[in-house]
């Protein structure tokens, strides 16, 4: 048997899955418990279980947890420890790079892009089948990429990152700055006759293009797929991606590529049960 887990910053959901078959999903509030306690009480009454697979909202390299804003770390080395005192094996990727396997195997495609946007902005990339991580981990973290100044302080510590234009979390921070009615969603801001209304929005849609083009520049994908709770209830954003595209990316890498929003409703705990096949 195997448990995926989906460690987000919100929840902590799980399947235990018997041949891809579901036996067993629940979920509980991320900040309720840590993330290895949580295991372990699910490893206290399930006693079949072979594999762990998990998706992790934060960095994470080789098995070692490094940081995350949202989730209760109570074990850094959290691949060690399972190993050694349970008999399994074990797995653990940062969310976008699970979300971006889900998307390859769906498209059956080995050069892929994930531009995920929910609470932040975040990008998975699998270049000739292999998942682009970095010394640390933390290559292709698309959202901090330098994009303009802002009179706010983004998670990772500066104040310049696209993720402040293009994110849940930059939509909050603009109403407010702009004393906005913060129900006002997407769809409303750019419809809006409101100068400062309608520029959250613009500058939103902005970001969001020069995002996309940067991931098609810098990595040439086949598909970019467009995921992530924003641009799910969003989803006409995908062709003002692909009617703007040609202003923010090369023509040739325009040449083989499709732009596709997800359909996939949880990639990242999707992900999380091919991390063994992706591993062997
Ligand atoms: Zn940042």
């Amino acid at each position: 048997m195997t448990l995926g887990l989906d460690a987000g910053g919100t929840y902590l959901r799980y399947e235990l899955r018997n041949q891809n078959k579901i036996i067993k999903a629940s979920s509980v509030k991320s900040s309720e418990i840590g993330l290895s306690q949580y295991i372990e009480n699910i490893l206290s009454f399930e006693k079949n279980i072979k594999n762990i697979c998990i998706s992790f909202a934060g960095q994470v390299k080789d098995g070692v947890i490094s940081s995350s804003p949202n989730i209760v770390v109570d074990r850094h080395n959290i691949k060690e420890y399972f190993e050694l005192k349970y008999d399994v094996n074990f797995f653990i990727e940062n969310d976008l790079n699970c979300a971006v396997l889900a998307e390859a195997k769906a498209h059956k495609s080995d050069n892929i892009c994930a531009l995920y946007i929910g609470t932040g902005l975040g990008l998975g990339v699998l270049s000739s089948s292999t998942l682009i991580e970095g010394a640390n981990s933390v290559a292709a973290e698309l959202g901090h990429i330098p994009y303009k100044e802002t009179p706010f302080a983004c998670g990772c510590g500066k104040s310049n990152c696209i993720e402040l234009f293009a994110s849940g979390t930059a939509l909050k921070m603009w109403k407010s700055y702009y004393d906005v009615d913060e129900s006002l969603t997407l769809k409303e801001l750019k419809n809006s006759s409101n100068k400062n209304e309608n520029k959250i929005y613009e500058e939103f849609e902005k970001a969001l293009l020069y995002a996309a083009g940067t991931a098609i520049t810098l990595f040439n994908p086949e598909f970019l797929v467009l995921g992530g709770g924003i641009m799910m209830s969003n989803s006409d954003l995908c062709d003002t991606v692909i009617s703007k595209m040609q202003d923010y990316a090369m023509p040739i890498a325009l040449q083989k590529l499709k732009i596709q929003n997800t359909k996939i409703q949880n990639a990242s705990l999707e992900g999380a049960f091919l991390l063994k096949d992706y591993h062997a």
